[in-house]
């Protein structure tokens, strides 16, 4: 007979793992292929922010708050440690200033969870924060931050306990035919339902489609510390004034159109490299710290440690960190659509591709198969 399951999925990323999960959990039978070992993409090497705050109000952020519920399932079931930190943008201009508090006005009014907070206040709450000059704070309370590393790496090991899910690692699949999967070891496998969560990998399955898609490859440049000393605790993920014009959360304030354009005259260098600042701390106490935009189809694989320095310059001006000494750099990929929020394709009858869902993989990736499912069910119920 070969082999059989409901639900196959190529990609053992976060975006792969969700949609095996939400499978599995609804009673299906799942293999999950993943070309390494580990899986080593986008998904292993990232911030581990969920951070709702950066989504659109709307649907867009109910998405990642049905993401984050995830989370939190995935902590209590399979002990993966989730820590609900919440988030900081702290600013040190007017304008800045002036967005987050339009951002925290109209946050009311959108059902997120958010305040702006005064220096005096914020230097209390946040005592690592570069006070000096601090002109204001957004805090949010639904951020949560979660290793990637260590997330990746124990999922699989939890489908496979508690829901019998199939794992084929170190197994590139090199052909879908529905409903036939083929890998490069021979290995076949009849499904009803192919989900190809191929992260930037745009050329082994599908490639014309892929190249239909308009979709780009990014490049992104990080850091970590060695772990802070004396259990100093980073508390909130931080985030700066370069932030405010990263994400589309702040797309609705007034006074975000001027404070970019004093951006991009008084930062050219971080415009022309796409860098806003960021930091979270893991569960070891090191600090991860990031990051860069560099879009092409071809990343470079030599990394450009000018935009280190830039980073590492800005966020001083944010973050008094204990020790700031650098003990790793590494650089990832990931795949964006120029203008949807992730980019869904169907090659084949059942067989779907499903990608780039750009810098927010972590944090809508649970969201996004848990809806895919959901209207599933509900169409085939109806
Ligand atoms: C530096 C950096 C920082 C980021 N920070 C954050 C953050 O803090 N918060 C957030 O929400 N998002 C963040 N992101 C974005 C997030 O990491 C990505 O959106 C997400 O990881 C993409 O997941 P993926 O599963 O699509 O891709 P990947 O993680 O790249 O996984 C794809 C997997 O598919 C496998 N594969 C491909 N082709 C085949 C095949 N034919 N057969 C078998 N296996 C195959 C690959 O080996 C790979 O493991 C960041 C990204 C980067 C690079």
């Amino acid at each position: 007979m070969g082999n059989r399951a409901d639900v196959a999925v190529v990609g053992g990323g976060i975006v792969g793992l969700a949609f095996a999960w939400e499978a599995a959990r609804r009673g299906k039978s799942v293999v999950l292929f993943e070309r390494g070992g580990l899986a080593q993409g986008a998904s292993v090497r990232n911030f581990g922010m969920v951070w709702p705050i950066g989504q659109r109000p709307g649907e867009d952020y109910q998405l990642a708050m049905r993401s984050r519920e995830r989370w939190l399932e995935l902590r209590d079931l399979a002990g993966i440690p989730v820590r609900e930190c919440g988030s900081i943008h702290a600013v040190y201009e007017d304008d800045e200033n002036a967005v987050i508090r339009e951002f925290a006005e109209l946050a009311r009014t959108n059902g997120i969870a958010c305040e702006s907070v005064e220096p005096a206040e914020a230097a209390k709450r946040f005592p690592s924060l570069q006070t000096q000059g601090l002109k204001g704070v957004l805090s949010s309370p639904t951020e949560l931050c979660v290793d990637p590393r260590q997330a990746i790496a124990a999922t699989p090991a939890f489908l496979k306990e508690k829901y019998g899910v199939a794992l084929r690692f170190g197994t590139v699949v090199t052909g879908i035919e529905m409903p036939r999967v083929t890998a490069a070891n021979g290995e076949t496998w009849t499904v009803e339902h192919a989900f190809v969560c191929a992260g930037a990998d745009f050329e082994t399955l599908f490639p014309k489609e892929f190249a239909a898609t308009g979709i780009v490859r990014c490049k992104l440049q990080m850091m970590r510390t060695r772990p802070q000393p004396n259990g100093w605790q980073l508390g909130p993920h931080l985030a700066g004034g370069l932030t405010l014009g990263h994400y589309k959360s702040f797309e609705a304030c007034p006074s975000l159109p001027a404070m970019k354009r004093r951006h991009a005259e008084q930062y050219p260098l971080h415009a022309k490299y796409g860098i806003h600042v960021m930091a979270s701390q893991n569960p070891l106490g090191e600090v991860v710290i990031g990051d860069s935009h560099e879009y092409g189809p071809d990343p470079s694989p030599f990394d450009n440690l000018h935009i280190d320095e830039l980073i590492l310059e800005y966020l001083r001006t944010m973050l008094r960190l204990p020790d700031p000494a650098i003990a790793a750099k590494w650089h990832g990929v990931y795949a964006k659509h120029p203008t949807q929020l992730y980019c869904t394709a169907e090659p084949q009858p059942n067989c779907r591709i499903v990608t780039s869902p750009g810098g927010a993989g972590m944090t809508l990736s649970f969201g996004i198969a848990r809806r895919w499912w959901d209207t599933f069910e509900g169409t085939h119920r109806a």
